[in-house]
């Protein structure tokens, strides 16, 4: 298996993954996804409430609000010993707000965590709009869980993958049709061949209306079958780089546990 990492930013990142078939390329997808734990708000206690929003609005935007913590520090709520919650597996969090003179927003970045190292990944998130007179006072918990049970843990936002392109020319007679045919723009014309740039493969989306576009069949689109560029993105739980390492330990563990169970057989 090959890693080449073409973009890397705090939340996201583009690499190829070769050397693989496609469904370890969706196991790494789903892993992304559902599998790697992280912290949600998942129970309020509501103690002032008097803005627009009814309790429960304010629950769910609490519950979508991104925590960022450490893979480490806790335990999934269903791996835990505990069964209503304990600072192995859970955090809370306090909000009070009042809008005084001026219309106030109540951010995310309003939300004080019981734990220092754990805090919204966004400071700037809204949750509601107080007018002059109204508050929001509560108290939350973030609880650790999986994605695969529900999307407020979900810490991989974007993730999909395609097949690498693959574009070959052969005898071709300069004609340009392929390259007025391409919609992305991708083919030129050099002295001797139409050619696509190595950079630009990355572009093509597989549409083959270049080939179809080709009497002779000079040119022929397929995909490298085990090879994809994948793109991911995290919801800020975790850096990109991260939740690309957490995905690939929860695969091993799965992996392991498989082993485990077999060899008991
Ligand atoms: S397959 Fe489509 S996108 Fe790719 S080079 Fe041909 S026309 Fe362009
Ligand atoms: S359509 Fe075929 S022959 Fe014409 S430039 Fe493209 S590859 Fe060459
Ligand atoms: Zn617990």
């Amino acid at each position: 298996m090959e890693v080449d990492l073409l973009e890397l930013s705090d939340r996201s990142a583009r690499f190829i993954l070769s050397g693989v078939d496609a469904s370890f390329a969706n196991g790494l997808r789903r892993a992304m996804l559902a599998d790697v734990p992280t912290l949600a708000i998942e129970e309020v206690g509501i103690y002032n409430n008097t803005s627009v929003l009814y309790d429960e609005q304010i629950g769910l935007r609490l519950a979508l609000i991104p925590i960022a913590t450490n893979y480490d520090e806790f335990v999934p709520h269903t791996e835990c010993s505990c069964e209503d919650g304990c600072p192995a597996c859970s955090v809370t969090f306090t909000l009070s707000v009042e809008a005084e003179d001026e219309d106030r927003m109540v951010y995310s970045g309003d939300l004080v965590s019981s734990d220092p190292k754990v805090s919204p990944a966004d400071s700037s998130i809204p949750i509601v709009l107080l007018k002059p007179g109204q508050k929001l006072v509560l108290e939350a918990t973030a609880t650790m869980g999986f994605g695969h049970d529900h999307a407020r843990w979900q810490a991989g936002v974007a993730c999909g993958y395609k097949n690498l392109p693959v574009i070959e020319i052969h005898d071709c007679d300069r004609c340009g049709a392929c390259v007025k045919a391409c919609p992305r723009s991708l083919i030129t014309l050099d002295a001797d061949s139409a050619k696509v740039a190595a950079d630009d493969v990355l572009k093509c989306s597989l549409c083959k209306l270049c080939a179809d576009a080709c009497d002779i069949n000079a040119i022929n689109v397929s995909e490298d079958v085990n090879s994809f560029i994948f793109t991911m993105e995290s919801d800020g739980s975790y850096s990109a780089q991260q939740l690309i390492i957490n995905a690939v330990s929860t695969i091993k563990e799965k992996a392991s546990r498989l082993n485990k169970i077999l060899e008991e057989l």
